[in-house]
């Protein structure tokens, strides 16, 4: 049972990163074990360029650290590099030039997965604005070419390399490495680990794919000639062989999708003729059964069904990309990224520990009014804090440990302590009810005042890394002005204006004497959020008597101003001015890459939907409720209900906790529903052509997924980049970020509000008989 829930939980928060898992890293590419640095393809550099940049600069890093380099131990390395690849030799390299005492290690031969790509490949040396880095060279060249230079370099510098010497095992002991290989073992300061995934190409697992006419890699398909052929996959390694393999062969394309979405768009163009020239035949909704001797089972939904199916083949490709190395990670004890660890039952545990300390501490002090007024020798007090303590200081400990499920728990203690002492006086949550509220009142000010401190002193602090991150660091200017956005709309609208500069106007009579000493307008200082929170998202601008001045604003703002808003930015609103969004592209910048991902994550985006009706409905109750009194009791409980479930859980409570785990945009992307009113006018503006905003793409992506792993709303971004479809708010939910365009190496993507392609269809694949395929 708590297996079966520990199971369904860990799904859906391991949700945003399946694709692309990677090791933990911390700055300079440090490993969770400190002086075990990662690099290159396994760290998630795309390209061999940025793999080259990443060995020069660990090693620049490392060789700055006091007691990097040299020492009385003769024996004992300053680096050791383990794989030599482009990151792994340009690493050595750097080494060397430092005068650092360094071994490369290899497990095959140099540069052992450049070596495997098909005879005669082009290789790109992409981005070519960037100059690369180090001693390695590299511009666009054939594999054969770039191999003689790469081995020119590595004799002329008399690199320290053992080849055919695979790292088995790495020990931390004393603070020392002792790094294990089937021959030797070697003992070193610091280690960088640059093994790359391509020795690990994904399997079927099914019956008879270890047969020797089964193979994983294509090494040189002219070699193939009137054969009948069975490639597997459906990304641009299986598409390309495809196509090579289709000059000379009956090709057989086995592909388990029903399109095929993540391609060049020049690969589809070519697949396309290749179809319809009947060199390859693709069989689409396919999954291979079972490999026998001379035919490969297939089966192939058809209609919802599953139907058999004979491919006669002499030689099968499975081309369906590569793993992580989990498994040897794993052993080196590496920590992967958004890693499901722990007991669920320890951290729910724990976490009712907690709140049941924090209940006895509540119940002994619910009549004090203060802190300073803490009578702590009364011994349920003590009780009940320690009980608090405890529970913090194990779920820390096990968090520390790797249970992601006790960071969890703390996070949920946090943040509905927050939310749920934050309602006001009385109203709080167990166990903070009648005296959390008052007990976390400082100064004369109430915690709702401090709540707003404690928002804006996130908002600023991580914008502020953010800003650095995404708009100085890489002089963006367009990230800049978003975070200015971000951190000056919290600042001056939710904060400075509904908490002092309302007040200001009001007593100084800046808004006018007849305004200022009106009641219902003087006293609401609250309503000041409504200046930039729309309905439905702050529907209480409608709510409880307004002054005619909030309405007619109200109005203004919701039907007119942010639907032209729309029109020329789409969701923009999202990223660059609502407080919400604002939290999440600050506070959770660092956990982007976590969002789910996925068709059935953006299936699940139909909830704000069913919270915008929801809205709607009480907004109705409540505006007719005085003229039928038979609504004025379900207006009441409905706004009850919406005030307990969108206010404080869904907008409040859920997301914030789980930003450290599914990225900062729960609320925004699945249950906001101004977010999805907008959607709607963004969509429809778009239908009708409209709309100005979208975003473009270039032919030069190299499907390094830089821009889908970044996307905070799970977009992925690389299927419509890789087949040069526009993304607006027709294809997509986008809130116009930009982050993706910021994080593409290649420049592929643009905002693109004159010249974009417009809805140009995408390629239809088309059979020899004509049919459309996908
Ligand atoms: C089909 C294909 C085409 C590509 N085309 C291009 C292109 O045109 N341009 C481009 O820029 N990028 C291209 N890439 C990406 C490029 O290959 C990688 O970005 C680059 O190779 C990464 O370098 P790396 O050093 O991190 O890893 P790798 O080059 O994979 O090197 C890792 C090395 O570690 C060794 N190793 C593994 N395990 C061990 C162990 N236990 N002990 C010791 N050694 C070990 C391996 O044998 C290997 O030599 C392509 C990739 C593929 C698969
Ligand atoms: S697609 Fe790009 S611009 Fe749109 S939300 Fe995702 S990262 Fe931001
Ligand atoms: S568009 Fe996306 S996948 Fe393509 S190169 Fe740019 S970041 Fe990589």
């Amino acid at each position: 049972m708590t297996n079966k829930l520990k199971q369904a939980i860990v799904t859906l928060l391991h949700s945003g990163s399946g694709l692309n898992e990677r090791p933990y890293l911390k700055k300079h590419n440090e490993s969770n074990i400190p002086g075990l640095f990662i690099i290159g393809d396994l760290a998630g550099a795309p390209v061999i360029k940025y793999a080259m940049a990443q060995g020069y600069e660990v090693i620049e890093h490392i060789a700055g650290l006091p007691g990097a380099i040299g020492g009385s131990d003769e024996d004992l390395y300053d680096v050791v590099v383990i794989g030599a690849g482009a990151a792994g030799l340009n690493a050595a390299l750097q080494a060397k030039e430092r005068g650092m005492r360094y071994i490369l290690l290899e497990k095959e031969q140099v540069a052992n997965t450049i070596e495997n790509f098909p005879e005669g490949k082009y290789v790109y040396a992409e981005p070519d604005t960037q100059p690369p880095k180090g001693k390695l060279w590299l511009d666009g060249a054939t594999k054969e070419d770039l191999m003689v230079r790469w081995h020119q370099i590595v004799n002329e510098n008399h690199l320290n390399v053992r080849l055919m010497e695979g790292v088995n095992s790495i020990e931390k002991k004393d603070g020392l490495f002792n790094v294990k290989t089937q021959k030797e073992m070697y003992r070193a300061k610091r280690v960088v680990l640059a093994t790359g995934q391509r020795g690990n190409p994904r399997k079927l697992n099914v019956k008879g794919e270890d047969r020797e006419n089964v193979y994983h890699r294509l090494y040189s398909p002219r070699k193939y000639k009137n054969e009948s052929i069975l490639v597997v996959g459906g990304g641009n390694s299986a598409i390309e062989a495809a196509l090579t393999l289709s000059e000379q062969n009956k090709v057989y394309l086995s592909y388990r999708g029903s399109e095929f979405a993540r391609i060049f768009k020049d690969n589809e163009r070519k697949l396309s003729e290749a179809i319809a020239a009947g060199r390859i035949e693709p069989i689409l909704n396919s999954n291979v059964f079972e490999f026998g001797g001379q035919e490969a089972t297939l089966k192939v939904k058809v209609n919802g069904k599953d139907e058999g199916r004979k491919i006669p083949y002499s030689h099968a490709f499975v081309l369906v990309g590569a793993d992580v190395p989990r498994e040897f990670l794993k052993s080196l004890g590496i920590r992967m990224e958004n890693e499901w660890e722990g007991s669920i039952l320890r951290a729910i545990g724990l976490t009712l520990l907690g709140f049941v300390g924090v209940w006895i501490f509540g119940s002994a002090h619910g009549g004090h009014p203060a802190i300073g007024s803490l009578d702590l020798s009364m011994l349920p007090s003590w009780i009940g804090a320690l009980l608090w303590l405890a529970s913090l200081a194990g779920l820390v400990r096990f968090g520390m440990k790797g249970d992601r499920l006790a960071w969890l728990g703390l996070s949920f203690f946090v943040w509905y302590t927050v939310y749920g002492a934050k309602l006001g006086k009385g109203q709080e949550f167990w166990p903070y009810e009648d005296w959390g509220y008052r007990f976390l009142s400082f100064f004369d000010r109430p915690w709702s005042f401090w709540y707003t401190v404690l928002y804006t002193t996130l908002v600023t602090l991580f914008g502020l890394q953010a800003l650095k991150r995404w708009g100085l660091d890489r002089k963006d200017k367009f990230q800049i002005w978003r975070y200015v956005s971000l951190i000056s709309f919290q600042w001056i609208f939710f904060f400075l204006i509904p908490e002092f500069l309302f007040q200001s106007a009001v007593s100084n009579q800046w808004i006018g004497e007849k305004l200022a000493t009106d009641p219902t307008f003087a006293q609401q200082a609250w309503r000041s959020y409504g200046l930039v929170y729309a309905w439905p998202l702050f529907f209480y601008t409608f709510f409880y008597n307004p002054h005619d001045v909030w309405v007619v604003w109200g109005v203004l703002l919701t039907f007119v101003i942010i639907p032209i808003f729309v029109l020329f930015q789409g969701k923009r609103y999202c990223s660059w001015i609502c407080g919400c969004g604002g939290l999440a592209e600050t506070f959770g910048d660092r956990w982007r890459h976590l969002s789910p991902k996925g068709k059935t994550s953006i299936k699940w985006e139909w909830m704000n939907l069913a919270v915008l009706i929801f809205a709607a409905v009480v907004t109705v109750l409540i505006l007719i409720k005085d003229s039928y009194a038979l609504f004025a009791e379900p207006a009441n409980l409905g706004l009850n209900v919406y005030r307990l479930f969108a206010d404080v859980w869904l907008v409040g409570i859920l997301p914030v906790t789980l930003y450290p785990f599914l990225g900062g945009k729960i609320w925004c992307r699945y249950w906001c529903p101004l977010a999805k009113l907008m959607h709607l006018q963004s969509e429809l503006f778009s239908k009708l052509r409209w709309s100005r905003f979208k975003i473009t793409a270039n032919d030069k992506c190299i499907a390094c997924n830089e821009c889908s792993r970044n996307c905070q709303v799970g977009i992925d971004v690389m299927s419509y980049a890789l087949k040069q479809e526009v993304l607006d708010n027709k294809t997509s939910s986008c809130i116009g970020c930009g982050i993706c365009v910021s994080v593409c190496p290649m420049d592929v993507l643009s905002f693109d509000q004159h010249n974009g392609m417009g809805h140009s269809a995408p390629v239809k694949l088309v059979s020899a008989e004509g049919k459309v395929l996908g």
